[in-house]
């Protein structure tokens, strides 16, 4: 995507600079994820070297406050002691295994105890697997070939909920990125989020074909754009009356809104869950579970197959149990009480400028939308001034405050985000606020 940035910033990164050249001459966009290269908001990419707390510092030396957490995991704050102290001890006892271990064990059994509708999980090492596997686990018990999805609601790069991303051709669910062939997207159904009338239409359409609807718990991926009272109800009903699966993402609010996720805030009980970032403690952990019956057509047990070499890692689960063990309903507390106090530092200084705003919640996870319409899909978030929120981003970033490079993606915090931390993002606002009223598109 060709963005014009509205803002001028220092070149302030030489090292960083320099390692984004060395990355580009052998790494594809020199990232090994896409938006970690800033093309949406423009700039030299910062590559980091160390992060302690609510902190980040990168290869120039420079200390930001971090508002992605990784893009959620890292809820407990950077280099926890705990969780470091866990991963130290589980590294001095080997790597890897390829056979069970106690810490896989460990994390099933977290899981289950948090979460009522999982009766099993199966662990894999990144939520594109789980939402991949639960998938395919769903059409094998159901014999049925079709998935329902919603437009803006990511679930990793599986061929399949690929097509996705909100164009018109994306609707008609055809490839929504080259590489994917029309096969491999032709049983996907792409509906506007939060739309229940379109879902029952697809299920009168295509009667005895649809094996699951999948739907973000709360979509975070085109910012946060909370289910509408009654979306989620009314996906597990119609589900249920169809004979298909209702699968609920919970790989960015799980274990991180609540205890129990989103399912921990409006209780609909998904007939599969998927999970990740939170639970592997900043490792690649994830995992897929939900009824027994469902789960008991996995292999072994069953005949779906699903597998994994690094799976259920024991690096991995032991800091995947240490961070979720610590994570009781003072730490949920304290996420949301400083999440509710950014929230009205933002919306004060962007307020105090007069630009138009919106910021969206849920839980402790929110987005600023550079507009004053209420945002329920992906045709509305991207309705917004997003060049606003390149010159923002760029103030922030200039002034130590490391926010997500997108418009379109959730600002995460943890329990480490004290006082201090929040008095440097506070001291950032009102420049950031100036500097988005004055962006031209
Ligand atoms: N599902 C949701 C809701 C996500 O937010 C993501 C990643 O951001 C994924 C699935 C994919 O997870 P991963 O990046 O671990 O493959």
């Amino acid at each position: 995507m060709q963005v014009r940035i509205t803002v001028s910033f220092p070149y302030e990164a030489p090292v960083s600079q320099s390692l984004f050249d060395r990355a580009s001459a052998v790494t594809p966009g020199g990232v090994n994820s896409p938006v970690r290269a800033f093309r949406a908001v423009g700039g030299t990419p910062r590559f980091m070297v160390s992060g302690t707390g609510p902190y980040l510092t990168d290869a120039d030396g420079r200390e930001y406050v971090d508002l992605v957490c990784s893009w959620g995991p890292m809820i407990l704050g950077h280099s926890h002691p705990e969780v470091i102290a866990a991963v130290q001890d589980a590294v001095a006892r080997g790597t890897s295994f390829g056979a069970p271990g106690a810490g896989e064990v460990d994390l099933a059994e977290e899981i289950v105890a948090r979460i009522e509708p999982v009766e099993q999980v199966r662990l894999v090492s990144s939520g594109t697997e789980a939402t991949m596997s639960a998938i395919r686990l769903a059409r094998g018990f159901t014999g049925r070939p079709k998935v329902v999805k919603f437009a803006g609601c990511y679930h990793g790069h599986v061929d399949a909920l690929l097509a996705a991303a909100g164009s018109g051709v994306a609707t008609f669910g055809l490839p929504d990125t080259p590489g994917v062939t029309g096969a491999q997207a032709g049983d996907t159904i792409v509906l506007p989020y939060n739309d229940i009338e379109a879902v029952r239409a697809a299920f009168a359409a295509h009667p005895g074909e649809i094996a699951c609807v999948i739907t973000e718990a709360s979509p975070g991926n085109m910012g946060v754009v909370p289910p509408l009272p009654g979306f989620n109800q009314g996906l597990k009903d119609l589900c249920a009356g169809n004979g298909a699966l209702y699968i609920s993402d919970e790989v960015m609010t799980g274990f991180r809104v609540s205890k129990a996720g989103w399912y921990g805030i409006d209780g609909v009980r998904p007939d599969l869950m998927t999970f990740g970032k939170v639970m592997g403690g900043g490792f690649p952990a994830a995992a897929f579970g939900g009824r027994a019956d469902v789960m008991a057509h996995l292999a072994p047990a069953g005949p779906v197959y699903q597998a994994g070499t690094l799976s259920g890692n024991p690096i991995a689960t032991a800091a995947g149990v240490a961070q979720l063990r610590l994570l009781d309903d003072a730490a949920y507390g304290k996420v949301d009480a400083v999440s509710a106090e950014v929230r009205g530092l933002v919306t004060a200084a962007l307020a105090k400028e007069g630009v138009a705003h919106r910021l969206q919640v849920a839980g402790n996870m929110f987005s600023v939308f550079f507009t004053d319409a209420e945002v329920t899909d992906y045709d509305a978030a991207k309705a917004q001034e997003s060049f606003r929120f390149t010159a923002f981003f760029h103030s922030m970033l200039s002034q130590g405050v490391y926010l997500p490079p997108s418009a379109f993606e959730s600002w995460f915090l943890s329990t480490a985000h004290d006082t201090a931390a929040v008095e440097r993002i506070a001291a950032a606002l009102p420049a950031a606020a100036r500097a988005a009223a004055g962006a031209t598109a």
